[in-house]
């Protein structure tokens, strides 16, 4: 059997490619991290080769000896790093991803069009959290289960429990989800707690994008109040791609909680465990209990404030004014731009960011800001003083297109487009609907 380059030198090719792209980027992606090499040998392993549905001990596949004791280490590991009694917290590691982890719980815990509450997409949410648009049920989280999305104060720049609470009240969920995409600061979890017991709810926090802060303890942690959290293992954590669903062991509300989201996750929405990931999972939670993962996640912190701070001397408005986590929100509507085409100039200089929405924003196709994280970079070495100078660099990528939209503005080419779009243009008819 021949190795890669032998056997496929084009997708060899493109690997490499990618890996020059990684390793020539500034890469601040907040959802994005470099996971260890330990990590990449136990994902490119033989585990792959192995089916293994069902659980440790209880397998509908035979020579799972070795794969049952992979997923017990890992399961272990998992409660390990996250500080929890085996007695009091259980965990699933088979979950193929963070959005297939949350449908899994949704199909555990409620009924089809049982009602649910996450934070709204446009505020930082993420599409697993029930996103629907007032036209279309978008994410298969809103087109099987009843979504009402809750939203940050937009004068604050962080979530309004009062709302939350009062929305609550007359919706009634069954399910309040916290956890985002682009929130950069920390949830109010005793606060949530209170407005889901209320209502009779369940409380689950997705910690996708903090679940390494999470397990370093410089957040919160949202094991003392919520039901279920899940997670992916790719962010912050550092581990290969893939989720885990971390739930009670107990009867929360009727729902024996171990063996609905066990069943959910096999046989309800997946089969055979990806046992390469689950390997990779493990070295990465093995990792996660080191004194030096607890160090990165210290500055993983400091140098997103480092970051927001320098963006602020230079006078960007930042959603809630800063930052307590690895990402800032950056608004760039003060400054008559949009985060698209920001993102689209600064990718010519290979500076990797999304652009994302803000709160208050009209469209999501063109949203009015930028999402920066600093745990890809702080892997890669950055302190403070670097992260301040990516600041400026963004900053410079900002004021270059500034310019290039008003040197369109009075262009040549600008005149032409205002002929195009004019109903004097012949083609018009041609291009309605
Ligand atoms: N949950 C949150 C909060 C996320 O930010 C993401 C992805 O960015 C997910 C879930 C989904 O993870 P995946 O893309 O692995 O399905």
């Amino acid at each position: 059997d021949n190795g890669l380059s032998e056997a496929d030198p084009e997708v060899r090719g493109i690997i490499e490619k990618e890996k020059e792209r990684q390793f020539k980027s500034l890469e601040l992606i907040a959802s994005e991290n470099f996971t260890y090499r330990a990590v990449m040998e136990a994902v490119g392993s033989c585990l792959t080769n192995k089916y293994s549905e069902g659980l440790p001990g209880k397998r509908y596949y035979g020579g799972n000896e070795h794969i049952d004791e992979l997923e017990t280490l890992c399961q272990k590991r998992a409660l390990d790093a996250f500080h929890l009694d085996g007695k009091k917290w259980g965990v699933n590691v088979q979950p193929l991803s963070g959005s297939p982890a949350n449908f899994e719980v949704y199909t555990a815990v409620l009924k089809p069009h049982d009602r649910l509450m996450g934070l709204d997409l446009s505020h930082g949410g993420h599409l697993s959290h029930g996103f629907m648009t007032p036209k279309r049920r978008v994410s298969g989280t809103s087109i099987y289960f009843e979504s009402m999305s809750y939203r940050l104060n937009e004068s604050t720049g962080l979530v309004d429990y009062d709302k939350l609470e009062e929305m609550a009240d007359r919706f009634k969920p069954k399910l309040i989800i916290a956890g985002a995409s682009a929130y950069p600061r920390d949830f109010d979890y005793p606060r949530m707690r209170k407005i889901a017991d209320a209502v009779g709810a369940f409380l689950m926090m997705d910690m996708a994008h903090i679940s390494g802060l999470v397990a370093a303890s410089v957040l919160a942690n949202p094991f003392d109040y919520c039901d279920i959290v899940t997670t992916t293992t790719h962010k912050s954590l550092r581990g290969p791609r893939g989720g885990m669903i971390f739930f009670k062991k107990d009867t929360v509300l009727g729902v024996d909680l171990e063996s609905a989201i066990n069943n959910a996750v096999f046989p309800g929405l997946q089969g055979g465990p990806h046992n390469h990931t689950i390997g990779g999972l493990a070295v990465c939670l093995k990792y996660a209990q080191s004194p030096e993962f607890k160090a990165y996640q210290n500055k993983v912190v400091s140098n997103c404030r480092a970051l927001a701070s320098r963006l602020t001397e230079l006078g960007y408005k930042l959603v809630s004014g800063g930052s307590d986590n690895h990402l800032v929100l950056v608004d760039l509507r003060p400054l008559g731009i949009d985060g698209a085409r920001v993102e689209k100039i600064l990718d010519m200089a290979s500076i990797t960011l999304n652009k994302n929405s803000v709160p208050g924003d009209k469209s999501a196709v063109v949203p009015g800001g930028i999402r920066i994280g600093s745990p890809a970079m702080t892997t890669r070495g950055f302190t403070e003083k670097e992260f301040i100078a990516v600041a400026d660099y963004i900053h410079e990528g900002v004021q270059i297109t500034i310019d290039a939209k008003r040197a369109v503005s009075g262009s040549k080419l600008q005149d032409f487009m205002r002929f195009v779009a004019s109903p004097e243009f012949s083609l018009k008819d041609q291009v309605s609907d």
